[in-house]
């Protein structure tokens, strides 16, 4: 943080966020709350809440979250800076001008950093298309057919063919060698120094949700190899939770996702109209794919992967995942062109309109593709896919969905279902017996259940803390932050017992201490977790104590975990927190 907290709060307390909010969405007041549709999901009743008191707002439908800084840098996908700059200039506050020494950019934490010089380097690879050096790469991009516009709209770039100009204009910038490699754009080797990862290649900028750069894609010109290359993962880039495309494609105001597998499928879409359009970089669509497309209100979505063998068995194995999500999967084919690029660009966009329509169950599709495998026309063959077909029918935990596909399957492959349901039910006995593959996943499974139980524990012993101040004079010996065992949690819990302990719970301030929107959104979560509706005073105070006593065995477990054994304060320490949860165990919580 280069500015003083002091001023930070300031521009905060000078910003009513019911004001600022409505400058960009309408809203309307409802109760002690204003409401209005959310602008960073696709709603039709508004589930986007602000409140005045808390000067906080949070989205019931998509998790968005946080305070006025929050808002803006969303909104305007500004950094924290700039939102801070904005919302001084809004109020007339004067922002001291301050220099970014180079001691200033090394304090400012890594990921900051990382960001800053991916964005660098963003910039340095679009200037670079413009180059005279660059043409041929221009060249490529309009003969495949893409706009001056959406080559603006996703930062496209060229890397020419020196193997150190990058890394030559970002040391010209200050940036150290450290963290140019840090961020995967250089790297070091006794031979030829520190060179630029990416040469001679068109570059595609890769960009979190909130349209940070992260990481980069970069093509080839010509026939080197690989084709494509990819930012190696660092602590800002996790492939496995990242969508190409995502910050776009989040306002989309359509209701479903399109999926595909590559960089230019993706800008083919959008420059065709399909806006909602994302792909998973060059890896499987993972849980965290999942999670992240189910966090963002999305509840269906379509895959379009590539009509070769590799993409269609891709498109199958993302159903299940998608699944486990509550999210809903179609299948769109590409036949008889390779990929969603070159359909669009031999089809047209009614074209895929239509594909969209014909889209198959995934399941369905599945059962398509195995089907190549056999001989349906002999008994045998006949035989041998449909006990393959029953085991994956097995796989269906609930039973009226399993009981709604052994019909479908039953029609479709014109067998009598009460036959197709006894074969089910005999693969799945057999399974049971012969073959407990599903076992270690179910184990995985309960252990991050019992994980994330104590987390959310956690979470609404915080919840609870941040609404009843008697809550927390009750428990405050007991309970410290240290405590909490996630990191986010913690420092929550630190501010909040300080801002008790100096009269009044300000949720708003707290934000400050974090820059990070996602961390504002989880934050604000925290303070919109509803708790008490559905109980009775007394059930009321029997989940709290239970909450609370959950919270204090897991720290103790924790402690315990990571305790050596000589260390004797660690020991004593452990000892107390036990003394401390059977005191805990003894005692009477009411609430408010
Ligand atoms: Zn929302």
């Amino acid at each position: 943080m280069y500015y003083s907290e002091e001023l930070v709060e300031e521009v905060r307390l000078k910003n009513d966020i019911v004001d600022v909010i409505s400058g960009y969405i309408k809203l309307q007041k409802k109760g002690s709350s204003y409401f209005g549709l959310c602008p960073f999901h696709n709603e039709k009743t508004p589930s986007f809440s602000v409140s005045r008191q808390k000067q906080m707002y949070y989205c019931f439908g998509c998790g968005a979250g946080g305070n006025v800084f929050t808002f803006v840098m969303e909104y305007e996908n500004y950094s924290f800076i700039e939102a801070l700059k904005f919302l001084a200039e809004r109020v007339g506050t004067e922002l001291p001008e301050i220099e970014y020494s180079r001691e200033a950019k090394e304090k400012a934490d890594l990921k900051s950093r990382l960001l800053e010089v991916n964005k660098a380097a963003a910039a340095y690879f679009y200037a670079q298309l413009k180059q005279e050096s660059g043409q041929a790469a221009y060249q490529y991009l309009i003969g495949r057919s893409l706009s001056q516009e959406i080559i603006t709209q996703f930062g496209l770039g060229f890397s020419n063919k020196y193997s150190d100009d990058l890394y030559r204009y970002l040391k010209s910038k200050g940036y150290s060698d450290e963290l140019i490699i840090k961020a995967g754009l250089a790297s070091a080797d006794e031979r030829y120094g520190v060179h630029d990862k990416f040469w001679n290649r068109v570059m595609f900028p890769i960009m979190d949700i909130n349209s940070k750069v992260i990481g980069f894609g970069g093509r080839v010109m010509g026939e080197g190899m690989p084709k494509y290359l990819n930012s190696p993962e660092t602590p800002i880039f996790d492939k496995s939770r990242n969508l190409y495309g995502f910050h776009r494609a989040r306002t989309t105001r359509k209701p479903y996702l399109l999926i595909c597998e590559g960089y230019m499928d993706v800008i083919a879409l959008h420059q065709a109209g399909f806006t909602n359009a994302v792909a998973s970089l060059g890896t499987a669509l993972t849980m965290g794919h999942a999670r992240l497309i189910s966090q963002r209100g999305f509840r269906e979505v379509f895959l379009t992967y590539d009509s070769d063998d590799a993409g269609t068995k891709a498109a199958i194995r993302a159903v299940p995942i998608l699944k486990d999500t509550g999210i809903s999967a179609k299948i769109i084919r590409m036949e008889p062109y390779k990929d969603p690029d070159e359909f669009i660009k031999n089809m047209g966009a009614e074209a895929f309109e239509a594909r969209i329509g014909d889209a198959r169950n995934g399941f369905m599709f599945s059962l398509e593709v195995l089907e190549r495998e056999f001989d349906l026309n002999s008994p045998e063959g006949k035989t041998s896919f449909l006990k393959e077909a029953a085991r994956k029918l097995t796989e269906f935990d609930e039973e009226i969905e399993r009981s709604n596909y052994i019909e479908a399957v039953a029609k479709a492959y014109q067998v009598n279902k009460d036959e197709l349901r006894k074969l089910v039910n005999k693969v799945a006995i057999e399974a049971g017996q012969a073959r407990p593959v599903n076992r270690p996943k179910v184990t995985l499974k309960q252990e991050r259940v019992k994980e994330d139980g104590n987390l959310k524990s956690q979470k609404i012993l915080l919840t609870w803390l941040g609404e009843d101040e008697h809550i927390f004079q009750q428990i405050r010996k007991y309970i410290t932050p240290l405590d909490f065992t996630k990191e986010l949690y913690r420092t929550v819990a630190e501010i909040l017992y300080e801002q008790y302990q100096n009269g009044k719970v300000n949720p708003a301030q707290i934000m400050n201490h974090f820059t990070d929107e996602e961390e504002h959104r989880e934050v604000a979560g925290l303070f919109h977790t509803k708790i008490r509706e559905i109980k009775t005073p007394a059930e009321q105070e029997k989940a709290l104590k239970e909450t609370i006593l959950r919270v204090k065995r897991f720290s103790i477990e924790e402690a315990t975990r990571q305790l050596s054994p000589t260390d004797m304060v660690g020991l004593q320490k452990l000892m107390n927190a036990k003394h401390e949860l059977q005191d805990l165990e003894k005692l009477h919580i009411s609430v408010n």
